[in-house]
């Protein structure tokens, strides 16, 4: 029986190539691995498999009776609704630990490192396996996108190395620029309704109980964005009272400036300024050097609730 590999809901470009890049890696070490996806795939991601002529994983939402490994999270809240009825047997990821359980000993490799592919780079040197030039391509591209070509406080030195080697076994030589290209492509909103914009990358969190939205949109100029803004957080709303949510946070994030403009929706607006120790504007507020969720925004909204 094959194993599923694959990473969270809304699939960001670290959960798909994470998924093709870790399912390559076991096929090598002899166990029968599928690379699937939960969700579309994204513009940047689509740019990259274009890039380096890599397959789109497919589409799979249901996985009761089966065998997977999970990368790049471990919440139920961005797992597929029938998780608890497979069995897994693995996780890499490189975010905060999560709240899923498993009914078998598992393998874990967790890290509070820039990139999940940057662990399955890891993983591949510890086991000795070659990396093919394709996958190496996109695995380098996963982790120029999820630290912000590096500039984002999650990039640590080990995603820098495996950058460069990445690179060198890609025969990229200018792989900034390429970066750039993808930034560019990632910043697109012209025709995205407000509703894909607030989704792009959202993500759902329970805190202590509470439903929270957190959604980002990684922008080389978020003054593309100036005039549509009473726009996302009417539909902010929406989203806020069709899921039954108490916060809903499009983050804007300018990652050129390098900081991100808040825009919040809540039934305690307190507690996010609370948080942050900011006064929201029209709902807004700019947090000077935020660029990661993760590190920056989900550990200091937690502890509120
Ligand atoms: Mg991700
Ligand atoms: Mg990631
Ligand atoms: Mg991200």
């Amino acid at each position: 029986m094959a194993t599923y590999v694959f990473g969270h809901t809304n699939p960001d470009s670290d959960s798909i190539v994470g998924a093709i890049s870790l399912s390559y890696l076991k096929n090598q070490l002899g166990e029968e691995c599928i690379p699937t996806r939960q969700g579309e795939i994204s513009a940047e991601t689509e740019f990259i498999l274009n890039k380096f002529g890599g397959k789109k994983p497919e589409l799979k939402t249901s996985y009761a009776g089966e065998d997977v490994y999970i990368i790049d999270y471990s919440d139920y809240g961005q797992a597929p609704k029938d998780i608890k009825e497979a069995t897994i047997k693995g996780i890499v990821d490189h975010h905060k630990l999560g709240d899923i359980i498993t009914s078998t000993p598992l393998e874990c490799w967790i890290r509070p490192i820039g990139c999940s592919n940057t662990i399955v780079y890891e993983m591949y040197r510890s086991f000795d396996v070659e990396i093919p030039k394709d996958i190496a391509g996109m695995m380098m591209m996963a982790i120029l996108s999820d630290t912000v070509i590096f500039k984002s406080p999650t990039c640590t030195k080990v995603d820098t190395k495996a950058v460069k080697e990445l690179a060198a076994i890609a025969g990229v030589e200018d792989y900034k620029a390429l970066a750039m290209e993808m930034f560019i492509v990632k910043s697109a909103v012209d025709g995205s309704s407000a509703r894909e914009l607030n989704t792009r990358d959202y993500k759902p969190f329970d805190m202590n109980g509470h439903k929270v939205g957190v959604n980002q949109l990684e922008m080389i100029d978020i003054s593309a964005l100036d005039d549509r803004k009473a726009e996302l957080l009417e539909d902010m709303a929406k989203m806020k009272q069709e899921d039954g949510l108490h916060t809903v946070i499009t983050l804007l994030t300018d990652i050129m400036k390098e900081g991100s403009q808040l825009l919040v929706v809540s039934d305690d607006t307190s507690k996010v300024e609370d948080a942050f120790k900011i006064k929201l504007e029209n709902s807004q507020a700019w947090l000077d050097g935020v660029l990661s969720r993760k590190k920056q925004i989900i550990p200091f909204l937690q502890p509120q609730f």
